[in-house]
């Protein structure tokens, strides 16, 4: 029998603490390293989909390669995702200049990336395209905790760190 308090594998409503390295084109772009372990809380999508399903099942401690492809990472690239922002719509404290990346927020409210292209005379042409849209994500993990989720982080979905709650 699995003891519930203390479990050790990966399942639904565990709050999992991952070591991880993520190489995209031969480049390291993303590690633990910096800011230590991340801890999530499993099957509520709060990673993405090729990487979660992946961790199902495994154990403390043990490490794992794993290969994402775009459709189960960033998504493809998407040509319908050029578009072009009337000019005087623009934030003014946003720096018009291309290769300027931001976050915006779309009509449903999600946050979304948008990298400035081009800047025209009464437009700026955004792509919002993810950085990592179309690559092929290759993951090193390493399963360094796992503990039982409050109710709380259930019910919102999310991990909450010290007195933190939203
Ligand atoms: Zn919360």
């Amino acid at each position: 029998m699995a003891d519930k308090d203390n479990p050790t594998t990966v399942a639904d409503d565990l709050v999992v603490s991952i070591e991880y390295t993520l190489t995209v084109d031969g480049e390291v772009i993303d590690s633990s390293e910096d800011e230590g372990p991340l801890d999530y809380l499993h099957g509520h999508s709060n990673i993405i989909p090729g990487l979660e399903k992946e961790l199902t099942g495994m154990q403390v401690g043990e490490k794992k390669k794993v290969k994402v492809l775009p459709a189960e990472g960033y998504g493809e690239l998407d040509e319908d995702s050029i578009m072009e922002v009337p000019l005087d719509e623009f934030p003014e404290d946003v720096p018009l200049e291309p290769g300027i990346e931001l976050e915006i927020t779309d009509d449903e409210g999600d946050m979304m990336f948008a990298e400035i292209v081009e800047i025209g005379k009464d437009t700026v042409t955004l792509d919002t395209n993810h950085p990592l849209a179309g690559k092929t994500l290759h993951f090193d993990i390493s399963i360094v905790g796992l503990r039982t989720a409050s109710a709380e982080e259930i019910d919102h979905g999310h991990v909450h760190f010290g007195d933190h709650d939203h």
